[in-house]
């Protein structure tokens, strides 16, 4: 009686540490992958990027980098394809092959995991910010257009991301003046160009000049009642706190001092949060001080992508992943998509407007902030678009 129970208690065990060895309901037999995801020339860690491979029957395993840039995760044995992104794919990605061992655990090397730049990137000179900076700190490139370039959209459908810095609207004038320009915007944006705009830039999307100072001035694209903004923030330190869980765990920060070093600023009065996804409030008010948008679509203008020529042979799809009932934006081979749409997914982004491109808007830009929690949110950004 004894040895029987002594057999069933082994087998038991034995079923556990088998089930242990398969993380995936499928039985697929699983190694460990780890490493450190860092950016290209400058070896910056890449916090929140996605690690992920398939199975061969296109299931999905996947882990997100710490702040730190590190990752560890089981993959499918055998000869896999190992993706690194961030944002949706689109514009930042890597892949390369892994052999995958049963039970083992590999330290991938470093210089694998550096995430290139797929995206071609543009940014509007200003007169009190420089984006540029980070984006070259992080070791990518982006070329400057002037304002007057905004006018051409075979300028601007060429770029995957514009930078609109803070300061880069000529003094005294209005955006309600520049229409071309506001519907070039509107029609990149529609087409999958992302769009990130710090402080006074805010003009672009709403409407008025440098130093907007009612919420329904004229010109820009986007409907004034989704934003106000009034150019009434005062010079000084306000606290604020990070209320998006992908933003700081990527950041490892929680609270941020941001330095308002100027006597005038875009503070933003109300937003409408269906519309716009509030990153970071200041603490206390509450008031948003970042907020982002894959919303915006302008279906009278809907037309070719826009962007490099290196993602014409890539597509970004929303992929849904029954293990962790989880819908995830990744960026994959075109001649991979039927296998894809096989199981349901869909083309585009899972959430907002599919098509679309993404918009950033933060009331603070990098003049004054080196060094401190919010380079590591605008690093976050630039890599996320
Ligand atoms: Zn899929």
């Amino acid at each position: 009686m004894k040895k029987h129970l002594l057999i069933l208690f082994l087998s038991l065990l034995t079923l556990v540490s088998c089930s242990d060895d398969n993380n995936q309901a499928s039985g697929q037999k699983t190694g460990t992958l780890k490493g450190k995801v860092t950016t290209v020339n400058t070896h910056k860690p890449v916090g929140g990027a996605l690690v992920f491979t398939f199975d061969d029957r296109n299931e999905i395993y996947f882990t997100r980098t710490n702040a730190m840039g590190e990752f560890e995760f089981r993959a499918p044995i055998g000869n896999r394809e190992l993706h690194i992104q961030t944002g949706d794919g689109s514009n930042f990605r890597t892949k390369f092959d892994v052999a995958v061992e049963e039970n083992q655990t590999q330290v991938l090397e470093e210089a694998s995991l550096r995430l290139d730049q797929t995206a071609r990137m543009a940014y509007v000179g200003g007169t009190y910010d420089n984006i540029e900076d980070i984006i070259t700190d992080l070791g990518y490139t982006v070329e400057q257009l002037t304002f007057n370039q905004l006018n051409d959209y075979t300028i601007v459908s060429q770029y995957d991301i514009i930078f609109l810095n803070c300061g880069s609207i000529p003094s005294t004038q209005s955006i309600s003046g520049h229409t071309n320009i506001t519907n070039n915007l509107s029609q990149f944006v529609t087409n999958g160009g992302s769009l990130y705009a710090s402080d006074w830039a805010v003009a672009y999307l709403v409407g008025g000049t440098n130093k907007t100072t009612q919420c329904d001035a004229a010109g820009g694209f986007i409907a004034d009642a989704t934003l106000c903004s009034i150019n009434n923030g005062v010079m000084g330190t306000l606290n604020g706190f990070i209320t998006n869980t992908v933003l700081a765990n990527a950041t490892g920060i929680t609270t941020l001092d941001i330095d308002y070093d100027l006597g005038q600023w875009q503070k933003i009065n109300s937003v409408d949060e269906s519309f716009w996804e509030v990153l970071v409030r200041e603490t206390g008010t509450n008031q948003p001080l970042m907020i982002r948008t894959n919303h915006y679509t302008n279906p009278t203008v809907v037309g070719d992508r826009v962007g490099n020529s290196e993602n014409s042979d890539w597509v970004t799809i929303c992929h849904y992943d029954a293990e962790s009932d989880t819908y995830i934006n990744i960026t994959i081979e075109t001649d991979e998509w039927p296998a894809h749409e096989a199981h349901g997914d869909s083309l585009g982004s899972c959430s907002g407007n599919n098509m679309s491109g993404t918009i950033y808007y933060t009331t603070f830009h990098n003049h004054a902030n080196l060094d401190n929690g919010s380079q590591s949110i605008l690093e976050h950004v630039i890599l996320n678009l």
